[in-house]
């Protein structure tokens, strides 16, 4: 867009300081922070309060009692192929994947990993490659735990990956990198095949280097074409690092956000070690909320379906978000976001210098987002432009209020900002 006058900003501006004033005098109390299912969404399985039948698995087991550490064979069945790892290596644990993640790097600190030369602690130093745009929740198991983070920067394929290579081939302090290879939290990006397969057969400094493959949001589309990505694991081995992949998954988003069941997938040297400490850990899972999952999700194509209610439910709230920053904000260069196919996010970038200030002015009006800089590592957007947008927890007219507002805010900032740096 052409640049504006003094003049025709200085009335944006104005314009926009009414409508901020207004906007401050609705009193609203909306929630935009976290991507949380909305309860219409947690009532497509309720199913699961109910559905606990027989406390009998498939091959005879009493799941009221202690033991199957691997998690229940005909759930892990139904996930095999949203997860893209077969049966046998993929567990069902627990109600938390970020828990497993977590556990993962603890278990890395703790115990030699397959391929390892020490464990974890006894290296000078460890670090992580952080896509960013990235999820906050990793970065604060890098920040507990003491590992030292890398950002990179997204691509919509996925992380650069020259840079990607450069660091991780060059240096063997980077043992890791996360990646939520599916309609990524926050901006949406599904990983190219190409970005799979460099991932997969790149030269890593560190004989140990390991791969979070976080797909938390593997069969949550919003369209009616859903993304496909290229098989990780099967990639990994075919170049010869078939330890090189921990791939996360749950049904968090899919069943009850407090009551669902995470999984984690490897290869079978990997699956022996992290079994190796979850035994000692738990004498095994929740065998019945396994089943109730079961009994509630049926096949691959019952999951399917059922992320098809998920979608109808969302999906006119992302397009909430799209029609109104394209009523309010289009071809105002003000801001940009993302359009995404899936996942729970918005992002939304504003000139640079704004992001703090627009989060800042819309929680004055009542609005609350997540804070700025959250989808950075150490909590640091450098050039202070991105606000993730998490629509699905509230009503869809309290989505169009809060967006709106958010708008408003974005045009106010922006204006000022941009009148300061001219005069
Ligand atoms: N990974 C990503 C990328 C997420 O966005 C979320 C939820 N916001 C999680 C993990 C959390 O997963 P869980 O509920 O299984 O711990």
């Amino acid at each position: 867009a052409p640049a504006l006058t003094i003049e025709e900003l200085t009335a944006q501006r104005d314009r926009a300081r009414q409508d901020y004033l207004a906007l401050s005098a609705r009193g609203l109390k909306l929630d935009l922070t976290r991507g949380k299912p909305s309860p219409s969404q947690l009532d497509l399985s309720d199913g699961l309060l109910e559905a606990a039948g027989p406390a009998v698995a498939a091959d005879g087991t009493d799941v009221r009692n202690y033991g199957g550490l691997q998690g229940l064979p005909e759930l892990r069945a139904i996930f095999s192929e949203a997860l893209q790892v077969p049966v046998e290596r993929l567990l069902a644990a627990g109600n938390s994947s970020l828990e497993l993640m977590h556990d993962a790097v603890v278990f890395a600190m703790l115990g030699v990993l397959p391929g390892a030369q020490r464990r974890w602690v006894e290296e000078p130093e460890v670090a992580f490659l952080c896509p960013v745009p990235g999820y906050d929740r990793h970065f604060a198991v890098c920040e507990r735990l003491g590992v030292k983070m890398i950002p990179v920067p997204m691509t919509g394929d996925g992380p650069d990956m020259d840079v990607v290579e450069r660091l991780a081939g060059q240096d063997p302090r980077v043992k890791g990198i996360w990646c939520v290879p599916k309609y990524s939290n926050p901006d949406g990006a599904v990983y190219a095949d190409e970005t799979v397969r460099r991932l997969a057969a790149m030269t890593t400094a560190a004989p140990d280097f390991r791969i979070f493959w976080d797909n938390a949001y593997a069969v949550h589309h919003l369209t009616d074409e859903p993304a496909e990505i290229a098989d990780l694991l099967a990639l990994c081995a075919e170049h010869g690092h078939p330890d090189r992949a921990f791939v996360f998954g749950s049904t968090s988003k899919i069943t009850f956000a407090g009551g669902g069941v995470a999984f984690f997938g490897s290869s079978e040297a990997n699956i022996r070690w992290w079994l190796s400490h979850t035994s000692k850990r738990s004498i095994g899972p929740d065998k019945v909320n396994q089943l109730r999952h079961v009994r509630l999700l049926r096949d691959a194509e019952g999951l399917r379906e059922h992320m098809r209610r998920h979608a109808a439910l969302l999906r006119p709230k992302f397009d909430a978000v799209d029609r109104i920053l394209t009523a309010e904000l289009g071809g105002t260069g003000l801001a940009s976001w993302t359009r995404p196919a899936g996942g729970y996010f918005v992002s939304l970038e504003v000139p640079e210098g704004c992001a703090r200030e627009v989060v800042a002015k819309a929680g004055e009006a009542g609005i609350v987002l997540t804070p700025a800089g959250a989808t950075h590592p150490y909590g640091d957007d450098p050039a202070d432009r991105l606000i993730r947008i998490a629509p699905s927890y509230p009503a869809l007219p309290e989505v169009e209020a809060a967006i709106s507002g958010l708008a408003t805010c974005v045009r106010l900032v922006a204006t000022e900002k941009l009148l300061a740096t001219r005069s």
